[in-house]
């Protein structure tokens, strides 16, 4: 503690199933409402972790996010909590789109939505491949608040439909989960098909383990016009 040597750094294992919860901070004063807080507790989270911590408010605001920090962190509710926040606030105002690389991670981040999302009355769908796309395209055209996909069935059943643009034109806000598995050549064709899908002037969000190139890239691109750079958190 004399200042001149660094800290030691936490223990690897720290994160990697149970969430550290961040010291000082609470749910309500991150601004989230008693609802909220309420559907919470009854999945027995009473208090944020540190991504949580820092990345609510910064979402809530409608600000561009990135978030980086290891798996079992707590980073699906570092952006599905504020998601939901605000849409439970106005539920004309802000849908979400959440993009993962798998069909698991997309059931597991439902899961999610749905727990914190359901008791105030939001809907959430998951598009994913080798499901019935019937079902699933009938489950999109009820404009759900919520629709946690794999790229590839979303675009397919985006495309499949003549009038592509009320698909996804109500998304404000849009998530890549995993965003440095997206973010691969992949992923890419899909991907810029399903942004060309959405209003430019949306706010994105890109949570990760890994915080690759590509994903600096992005963090340090000129913000657009009325834009600030995006929120980064990183550990
Ligand atoms: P990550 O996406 O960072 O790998 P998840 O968001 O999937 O991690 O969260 C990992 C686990 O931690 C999940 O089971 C989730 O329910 C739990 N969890 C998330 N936030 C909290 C919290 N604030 N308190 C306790 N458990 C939490
Ligand atoms: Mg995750």
């Amino acid at each position: 503690s004399k200042g001149t040597s660094a800290p030691a750094p936490p223990p690897v294992s720290a994160f990697a199933s149970e969430p550290k919860p961040a010291a000082t901070t609470t749910f309500e004063s991150l601004g989230l409402s008693a609802p909220l807080i309420s559907a919470l507790g009854s999945i027995n989270i009473s208090r944020p972790t540190e991504i949580q911590s820092a990345c609510i408010q910064a979402i809530m605001s409608g600000r561009d996010c990135i978030g980086g920090a290891k798996t079992g962190s707590g980073k699906t509710l570092a952006f599905a909590l504020p998601i939901v926040e605000r849409i439970a606030r106005d539920p004309f105002g802000v849908w979400a789109a959440v993009l993962t690389p798998t069909r698991e991670l997309a059931y597991q981040l439902t899961e999610q939505f749905l727990a914190v999302g359901r008791p105030l009355g939001l809907t959430t769908i998951t598009i994913v491949g080798g499901m019935d796309s019937i079902q699933q395209a009938k489950e999109l055209a009820a404009r759900p608040h919520i629709i946690v996909a794999t790229p590839g069935r979303l675009c397919d059943l985006i495309r499949s439909d003549g009038l592509q643009s009320g698909k996804l034109g109500r998304v404000r806000t849009l998530v890549l989960d995993e965003a440095d598995r997206l973010l691969t050549p992949t992923f890419a064709p899909d991907l810029s098909f399903l942004f060309s899908q959405i209003p430019p002037n949306r706010q994105t969000c890109l949570f990760t383990a890994t915080v690759s190139d590509a994903i600096m890239e992005l963090a340090n691109k000129p913000p657009g016009p009325g834009k600030q750079k995006p929120f980064v958190y990183r550990v």
